[in-house]
């Protein structure tokens, strides 16, 4: 059935209410497919919790690009949290035990009486909730609504270590118990060859199995196949090795990756062409003063380093990493977000011929246009922290990475950037300048060929899953038809 016919025959008006976890990269996420369902005709209600919401209400672009769409809405709901975005990892915990505490209770009477309907008279018809959120699967349950869940990290991340946790818990993998931690973890179908035990996501290194981040995946493991389907971030080609696998325990998945070039090519063709259009849904101010200073480079010969919108590091981290990139000779730019250095940034503690030679090759902004960035075509290589969204992002422009994972999903995003797609450096636990400068060299000059060649395959992939006929377009059409069926 077209989108038509179903529309003809409706009586409810098919109306989602989508519910990410309060962090920028998965309100991101969220707001990209909030969109794409908005250009559909579907009626979205984003409700984000208040904590997240009240640095956005001060992102103009992103609300007025919204407000063109008489079919979207905000709402928030309270989550207790005090701050504005937590800007470090160590929060993570606190917004999440907030949402536990405010929101979780919250959201269930609201739902339940009905509160989310838009003007009375449209109730919601599907829940679109972060799969993290392993309550709202059983609230949509109990209001008996269709639910799908959204995973925003990434699916080698969300099948080994997440969906399949109560196997490595079962296995004895997890917890680590001063086991090696090179050895292969063979418990899992499908990366029995390539995921050892500290390529397992930072939760699984808990020794505490009744810790609050060990049991919001156990829910979430429980949660999920329990969904009428699960939409994820990826591509048919890019996770073909483990896809099969999963579908096994969730049938229904849609893979509707790269969120982000999917968005930009659907937002383009909907759009008046004369209508500028900004895709950007950055939470913070992005410093465009950067792509000035790439253009006076050549291509392919700059390194672009960040770590994203929560990792953190020592200041004896960020010298060694320093010192790697300076004697590596390539000129960089490098995203210094505050408070992203444990303890405060201060100059004294570094060597004067670091500034120096910075001053040289170098380019240090607080928050950078990344997709931008990332299309430049002065970069040539991406030192990363391995968040999914910039690993994406990275895969999309055939650009070359060297990992340096932090927490969550990053040990397996790594592991998979260097051993299942070979188009990057793995230096996961291990900080020291000379291992940087080798893994920058490697990336940027020696092995550069053999990277380049293989993240062009990834690129080309992914720029045909999301032509018209593209694996990822037809996802998100499948996604759209059956929310409009859900809806009937
Ligand atoms: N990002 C950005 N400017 C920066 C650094 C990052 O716009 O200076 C964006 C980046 O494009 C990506 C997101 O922030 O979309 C980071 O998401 P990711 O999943 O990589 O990491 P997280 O921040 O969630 O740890």
């Amino acid at each position: 059935q077209s989108h038509e016919q179903i529309n003809s025959k409706h009586t409810i008006e098919p109306h989602v209410l989508m519910f990410p976890i309060p962090f920028q990269g998965p309100v991101n996420c969220f707001l990209k497919l909030a969109e794409l369902l908005c250009l559909s005709g579907i009626h979205v209600t984003f409700l984000n919790t208040q904590h997240i919401h009240r640095p956005l209400l001060r992102h103009t672009e992103v609300l007025s690009r919204f407000s063109r769409y008489p079919n979207f809405r905000f709402e928030t709901i309270p989550d207790g949290v005090e701050h504005e975005t937590p800007v470090s990892v160590d929060r993570f915990l606190e917004v999440m035990a907030g949402v536990d505490v405010v929101t979780k209770p919250l959201f269930r009477e609201m739902m339940v009486s009905g509160r989310f309907s838009w003007e009375s008279e449209r109730p919601v018809t599907v829940m679109i909730p972060d799969a993290y959120f392993s309550f709202a699967v059983d609230v949509a349950k109990e209001a008996s609504v269709p639910v799908i869940c959204f995973e925003t990290v990434s699916p080698c991340c969300l099948w080994t270590s997440y969906l399949n946790l109560p196997t490595l818990i079962e296995a004895g993998d997890v917890p680590f118990k001063g086991n090696d931690l090179d050895e292969l973890i063979t418990s899992i179908p499908g990366t029995e060859q390539i995921i050892r035990r500290r390529d397992l996501a930072s939760q699984c290194r808990s020794t505490d199995m009744s810790s609050q981040s060990i049991e919001l995946i156990v829910k979430e493991a429980h949660a999920v196949p329990e969904a009428q389907g699960l939409i994820l971030n990826t591509f048919e080609e890019l996770d073909s090795l483990i896809l099969k696998h999963m579908r096994k325990l969730c049938p229904n998945i849609y893979t509707i990756g790269p969120l982000h070039t999917l968005h930009k090519a659907q937002l383009t063709a909907n759009t008046n062409p004369l209508q500028e259009n900004n895709f950007s849904n950055s939470v913070w101010k992005e410093d465009r003063t950067c792509m000035s200073w790439l253009d006076e480079h050549d291509p392919k010969t700059v390194l672009y380093i960040s770590i994203g919108s929560l990792a953190t590091m020592t200041i004896d981290q960020l010298v060694e990493i320093w010192y790697g990139v300076i004697n590596s000779g390539t000129p960089f730019l490098w995203v210094r977000r505050p408070g992203s250095i444990i303890g405060g940034y201060d100059e004294s503690q570094v060597p004067d011929e670091l500034l120096a030679r910075t001053k040289e090759i170098g380019c240090i902004v607080e928050w950078a246009p990344q997709e931008d960035v990332l299309a430049h075509p002065a970069i040539g290589g991406f030192l990363t922290h391995s968040g999914w969204n910039s690993t994406m992002e990275s895969i999309t422009q055939g650009i070359p990475m060297v990992c340096w994972p932090n927490f969550v999903d990053q040990q397996v995003n790594s592991r998979f950037v260097e051993e299942v797609w070979k188009v990057g450096v793995d230096i996961k636990d291990t900080c020291d300048r000379l291992q940087v400068e080798k893994a920058v060299r490697d990336i940027m000059d020696s092995k550069r060929n053999v990277y380049t060649q293989s993240a062009n395959t990834w690129a080309n992939l992914a720029k045909e899953s999301i032509t018209k006929t593209g694996s990822s377009s037809i996802h998100l059409a499948r996604l759209i038809d059956d929310i409009l069926a859900m809806s009937l």
